[in-house]
């Protein structure tokens, strides 16, 4: 029997604290005037030198944080559930499953969030969040899956260690990871597309 790693480390997390949120107004996007979609893609883009500026200005620490469970958990010095290992990542069943198989990606550095995380550690935790949500169509029979990735207390993270969830989905789960779409004038989509140039 595995102890309970939460109890272990002392931490007491809300069940209730449990919430995705989401804020994208996907429909809005969906539903833009032909002629700004083509004002928005033959605009001027975000240059390769403009996005690797944004790149090197985060933080490029690379270490365990002695106060971090995921720290503990993720380089075995907590005992874990684990569904896969290698040098770089930890995958561990979640103790608080949304569904049945919800694991977490967990790198065995500590990355607070994705401000933090080199872009290759992130691209590797995608990578095992691919091939882990294949392997449980397989072997768990899933239905679909979603791989959610919090940022920040508003984002919903409650645990300041980078990680990826992969949610399995089956047919009437019952489980909700979705947003409320919202609306948004064309002046505003505009605006966002200038402010992000
Ligand atoms: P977040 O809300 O930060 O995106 O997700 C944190 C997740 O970690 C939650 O789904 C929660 O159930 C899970 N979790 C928190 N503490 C532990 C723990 O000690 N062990 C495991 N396996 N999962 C944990
Ligand atoms: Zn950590």
């Amino acid at each position: 029997m595995i102890p309970d790693e939460r109890s272990k480390a002392g931490l007491c997390l809300d069940r209730s604290g449990f919430i995705l949120h989401r804020s994208v107004p996907v429909t809005s996007v969906m539903g833009c005037a032909r002629k700004t979609r083509d004002r928005v893609l033959n605009g001027p883009r975000l240059s390769a030198a403009g996005i690797d500026s944004v790149i090197n200005r985060r933080s490029k620490i690379n270490m365990k944080d002695q106060n971090c469970i995921f720290c503990k958990i993720a380089n075995g010095e907590i005992p874990s559930r684990t569904l896969y290992e290698d040098e770089r990542y930890r995958v561990i069943l979640d103790l608080g499953p949304a569904t049945k198989g919800h694991a977490l990606v967990l790198p065995k550095e500590h990355f607070a969030n994705i401000y933090e995380i080199p872009a290759e550690w992130a691209a590797g935790a995608m990578e095992i969040g691919q091939k882990m949500a294949i392997l449980m169509k397989e072997r768990l029979h899933t239905d679909g899956a979603n791989l959610v990735q919090n940022n920040g207390e508003t984002a919903g993270q409650t645990v300041h260690h980078f990680h990826l969830h992969i949610i399995p989905r089956y047919k009437n789960d019952g489980q909700r990871i979705l947003w409320k779409p919202g609306k948004a004038t064309d002046e505003e989509l505009d605006a966002i597309v200038s402010a992000m140039k």
